[in-house]
Formats: C-alpha cells, sequence, structure tokens
C-alpha cells in the first residue's frame, strides 16, 4: 500500500489549515478552513467564500478514496 503517495492537494483537505479571507461586505476577516468552502462572517453575517484553487478533486480519478466519501461528496455537492 503506498500510503506516503497521498497528493499535496489533498493533504489541505485532511489537514486543514485555517486562511483568512476579507469579507466583502463589511471587510472583517473571516477564519475559513482549507476544507471549508465557505464561512459566515462573525461580524455582519455575510457568506464569505474561500477563494477555490484548482483542487485535485475535481480531477482526480482518485480523489474519492483519497479524501474519504464523506469530504468528497461535501466538496462536490457545493
Ligand atoms: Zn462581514
Amino acid at each position: 500500500m503506498a500510503f506516503d503517495k497521498s497528493c499535496p492537494g489533498a493533504r489541505t483537505i485532511r489537514e486543514p489549515t485555517p486562511e483568512d479571507v476579507n469579507c466583502p461586505s463589511c471587510d472583517e476577516a473571516v477564519e475559513i478552513w482549507t476544507d471549508e468552502l465557505k464561512a459566515n462572517c462573525p461580524s455582519c453575517g455575510t457568506k464569505v467564500f474561500r477563494e477555490q484553487q484548482p483542487s485535485c478533486i475535481d480531477w482526480c480519478p482518485h480523489a474519492r478514496e483519497c479524501v474519504g466519501p464523506e469530504v468528497y461528496e461535501r466538496l462536490k455537492s457545493v
């Protein structure tokens, strides 16, 4: 089994880190984790979307097994 072959793209999902995104309405910094696509602004409640980088989920045939079916479905359904 090639456990060490997990791609860097999936690592941001399997080992998420928070990113600050500025709210488009009030410019408050909103923390969005790399395995989340959006968060609500704590200040004004606006839905803030993380800038999506091209994700391996979109093209990798192994993405489903790589990040796990639950996470895969969650990210695909948005
Ligand atoms: Zn806001």
